[in-house]
């Protein structure tokens, strides 16, 4: 039997509700969510779901894990018409593990309710999204790349929109989602609800959220607090042998577009830089041995996203005024207690959040968190992600951007192409010829992530240029200062690297 949705909806009655109760949802959404355990509302779903319900548009900066899935599914659910056989709920998500997650979360909610709905992501077939689109679902969760495909092809029909949802609207950017997102725009109607979720909002996301709003309000929450917290600090326990490699894995997940990581001493600055530029990151340091100016130089290239990792001691970075970085890594914990915090607090501008993660081992954890306590800052541990973790992050992460990329080429280029499909087929088959496939996605990696947006000719010999890097110096640079030579679009509009 399929519950009503619709009857105590907004049964508060208020506009502008200030927090939202479980007991306003139907019963058969209340029985659902207590079958997953959610037994009252995490902060982000007190505040958000009152502006959904009132219709209002919203940009939300909170971060995976405070409970946003539930905040827009929740008022989104209950508002679905079931009678009608139209598209209503459009969510737009990065990656096709968060599309299958959030599918999931709505399965659960969706129990008995009688709503339809369909994943709809690339790299899989198109038949079962194709036939979803048959059996008139009403809430889609997609990527942008796969959804504009079944758009363009006019398989499905968003004419009738009600919900936008953008989830993870930062990662989105940073995968090169932007074209996509600018053209499933020119599918759906004006008059509708938008709702913008994301960990950061740089300047990338604060354009998007102004050409899909319509006058939102803007929420800021971390992970377990209601009121806005500018920097979020994270921490993970790390074995100290195995301290650089974990940082790698650190640098996978999260994807910073710049960072500044501090450590204790000069020569462990200089390793990881050089352990940095071996992996094929944008590294450089700054030790006390450089002179004021060179510091202001290097300080200066990481500000203008010339340069994405600086390695730094604490001395170096003294004085100098570092507030736009969205990150600061501790990758050693400062001796002195003061200092963490005087490492710490070097990121968030005001208004925009930033994170400091802290590498520790199990001794210093305890250390960490006395310092913490004694700073009132709230600390949250994260487990370090697996081998397999990075490694499904970085195929996704692949995959999403080359078809991006394959899907804005013009026919001619797509022509060209069809004369290596044979030789694709060969090298697909075998375990040596994998080699040669697993170096041109490095290399495609390397180039289109791991630099930084705006290279810049290194004056002086105290980093050396990986080798294989020649391209920079064979490119010139343009009047806007930014380097000829093939970027996408898309590149430029990564909130990542717009910080
Ligand atoms: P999310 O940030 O949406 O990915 O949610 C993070 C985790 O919190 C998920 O495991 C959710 O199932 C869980 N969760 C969401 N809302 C609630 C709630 N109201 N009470 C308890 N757990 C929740």
């Amino acid at each position: 039997m399929e519950a009503d949705l619709r009857k105590e909806k907004g049964s508060d009655g208020e506009t502008g509700v200030k927090t939202f109760q479980f007991d306003n949802l139907p019963s058969k959404l209340r029985e659902n969510i207590r079958r997953l355990g959610w037994e009252k509302p995490m902060p982000v779903q007190s505040i958000v779901i009152p502006y959904l319900l009132e219709k209002r548009d919203i940009v939300v900066q909170s971060r995976t894990g405070s409970g946003k899935t539930g905040a827009f599914i929740l008022p989104m659910v209950m508002d679905i018409d079931r009678d009608a056989d139209y598209v209503q709920g459009l969510v737009l998500v990065p990656t096709r593990e968060l599309a299958e997650q959030l599918t999931k979360v709505l399965a659960e909610i969706t129990q008995g309710t009688g709503v339809r709905y369909v994943a709809v992501y690339g790299g899989v077939g198109y038949g079962p999204q194709i036939e979803a689109f048959k059996n008139r679902v009403q809430i889609i969760i997609a990527t942008p790349g796969r959804m504009i495909d079944h758009l363009i092809r006019d398989r499905v029909s968003l004419s009738k929109l009600r919900y936008l949802i953008f989830d993870e609207a930062d990662e989105m950017l940073s995968m090169g989602f932007y074209e996509s997102m600018m053209k499933i725009m020119s599918f759906i109607p004006e008059r509708r609800l938008t709702a913008l979720f994301s960990a950061t909002i740089p300047p990338g996301v604060a354009a998007l959220a102004q050409r899909f709003t319509n006058n939102p309000e803007n929420i800021s929450l971390s992970s377990d607090v209601m009121h806005v917290e500018e920097v979020d600090h994270v921490y993970y326990v790390v074995d100290p042998m195995r301290k650089d490699r974990s940082l790698l894995r650190i640098i996978e997940m999260e994807n910073p577009q710049a960072a500044l990581i501090f450590c204790n001493t000069k020569a462990e600055v200089e390793y990881l830089a050089k352990f940095l530029q071996n992996f094929g990151y944008d590294a450089d340091f700054l030790t006390s041995d450089l002179s004021q100016k060179n510091r202001q130089e290097v300080m200066q290239h990481i500000r203008k996203g010339q340069l994405r990792f600086l390695v730094s001691t604490d001395v170096a970075a003294r004085g100098i005024d570092i507030s736009e970085l969205g990150y600061v890594i501790v990758y050693d914990l400062p001796q002195a207690h003061g200092d963490y915090v005087h490492r710490a607090g070097r990121t968030g501008r005001a208004g925009e959040g930033g994170f400091a993660i802290s590498l520790v081992s199990y001794i210093e954890e305890v250390d960490l968190k006395k310092r913490a306590k004694m700073n009132n800052l709230s600390l949250v541990k994260r487990e370090l992600p697996s081998d397999e973790d990075v490694e499904q992050r970085v195929d996704e992460r692949i995959r999403v951007m080359l078809e991006e990329k394959y899907r804005s080429l013009p026919n001619s280029i797509r022509q060209r192409l069809r004369r290596f499909i044979p030789l694709s087929k060969k090298l697909a088959g075998g375990e040596e010829e994998m080699h040669v496939v697993a170096m041109m996605f490095d290399s495609f990696y390397q180039e289109t992530l791991h630099k930084p947006l705006y290279p810049y000719e290194r004056a002086t010999t105290r980093t050396r240029r990986r080798p294989g890097s020649t391209e920079r110096s064979g490119r010139s640079r343009r009047p806007d200062g930014r380097r000829t030579g093939q970027r996408s679009r898309t590149r430029r509009d990564n909130p990542r690297r717009s910080r």
